[in-house]
């Protein structure tokens, strides 16, 4: 989720599909980090990284998303996401998504937005 405006409040795609994982570092448990690690598991196979609790196993959905996709949603901890979240489509919430947002919201089918690639018409 890349913004606080309507395209991602009313979307939450990306947060119900892809796995979110970042370095440990940014974990608040570490000096300097900022992710609550209580919405966090590590990473059993690469000790130097974390994840969204919820975006490892299928289903995936982060469980800091909060709302119903496609309808309204929030990220409870939106000013301490950590960077992947940040650095998602930046411009998605201004109305031009990426191949990446594009594929989440197919994925929960909703029409990719305007701006985001779309050469495959919605069947
Ligand atoms: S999939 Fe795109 S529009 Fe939807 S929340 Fe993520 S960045 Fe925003
Ligand atoms: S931390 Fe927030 S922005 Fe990141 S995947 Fe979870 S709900 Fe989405």
């Amino acid at each position: 989720m890349s913004g606080k405006n309507q395209n991602c409040t009313r979307c939450g795609a990306c947060c119900a599909t892809y796995l979110v994982t970042f370095s440990r570092q940014e974990l608040d448990s570490e000096s300097g980090g900022w992710v609550p690690t209580a919405f966090t598991d590590s990473d059993e196979i690469f000790s130097r990284c974390a994840h969204m609790r919820g975006t490892h196993h299928r289903p995936r959905r982060c469980v800091a998303l909060m709302g119903t996709i496609g309808v309204e949603v929030s990220c409870a901890i939106y000013e301490q996401r950590p960077s992947p979240c940040r650095d998602f489509a930046q411009e998605a919430d201004f109305g031009h998504g990426d191949a990446r947002c594009g594929d989440a919201r197919r994925i929960h089918h909703l029409p990719p937005l305007t701006g985001s690639y779309d050469a495959f018409p919605l069947a």
